[in-house]
């Protein structure tokens, strides 16, 4: 879910610290040279995000509604009256 800054507006540029726990194909060549493929996270916890823009944190940072929802369920028609 998008971010916004209550302080100064800001919508695009943050700070997020975040605990992840991820699974991960680990390849490596003979070399020992690691290539991450297939990373999937299993669980993030988000822990706090602050502004790049004025630092603000904490109380300051609301979580917005998606502007557009990213599939699932179709949204149901419910027409309220206008042409
Ligand atoms: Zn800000």
């Amino acid at each position: 879910m998008p971010y916004r800054c209550s302080a100064c507006g800001n919508r695009t540029r943050f700070d997020v610290v975040a605990t992840r726990r991820t699974r991960a194909f680990h390849h490596y060549s003979l070399g020992g040279e690691l290539t991450v493929e297939e990373e999937e996270v299993l669980e993030e916890r988000v822990e706090e995000v602050s502004c790049r823009w004025c630092g603000a944190a904490g109380s300051a940072i609301e979580e917005i509604e998606d502007v557009a929802p990213a599939g699932g369920e179709p949204v149901a028609n419910t027409a309220e009256g206008g042409s």
